[in-house]
């Protein structure tokens, strides 16, 4: 059982910095899964996704699906040597299976997905740009609270209140 996420994305619709960034902040590692890691937008061709990516991105054809163009069945190009490759990765860090495909019902990233669960027990979600977005917004300090005095604030944050020593008392 891996306790690392086997997340699969599909980037059409999707900022290329947003997932830049996210896979960044969550340190994922991008595997892309395209037999051909080419496409009219220059963001998504592999050479510029490994140099803006850097250790968070892989190409890895061996899990494209050879059938890709010519709209045949899924036929994955290498599933074991890839399947590998996502298993060993997983161990370190969770990974995002990328395809450019919106639908995952009807992508091979699915495939590819159960391939590496019956290899490796792991969970499997579908992101969407929602979630990446998710990813990459800070969770709201308490700071910014509206309203909220020092006794709830420490309740909410655990600090302490403040100790208030009573005044001295003089007696004469
Ligand atoms: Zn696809």
């Amino acid at each position: 059982m891996i306790i690392n996420t086997l997340y699969t994305l599909g980037y059409k619709g999707v900022p290329f910095q947003l997932l830049k960034v996210a896979a960044q902040t969550v340190n994922v590692l991008v595997v892309d899964t395209r037999y051909k890691a080419n496409s009219p937008a220059p963001q998504w061709r592999s050479g510029y996704m490994a140099k803006e990516l850097g250790g968070h991105y892989l190409h890895l054809p061996a899990l494209g699906n050879v059938n890709y163009k010519n709209g045949g069945d899924v036929l994955i190009a290498d599933p074991d040597a890839g399947v590998l490759v996502v298993v060993q990765a997983l161990r370190e860090r969770s990974v995002i299976l990328l395809c450019a495909c919106e639908n995952v019902e009807t992508c091979h990233r699915l495939v590819v997905a159960k391939l590496v669960q019956a290899a490796e027990t792991c969970d499997i979600k579908h992101l969407s740009k929602v979630d990446l977005e998710t990813w990459t917004t800070p969770v709201q300090p308490f700071d910014v609270l509206p309203n909220m005095d020092l006794t709830q604030r420490a309740l909410v944050e655990g600090v302490p209140e403040k100790v208030v020593k009573p005044k001295q008392i003089r007696l004469f």
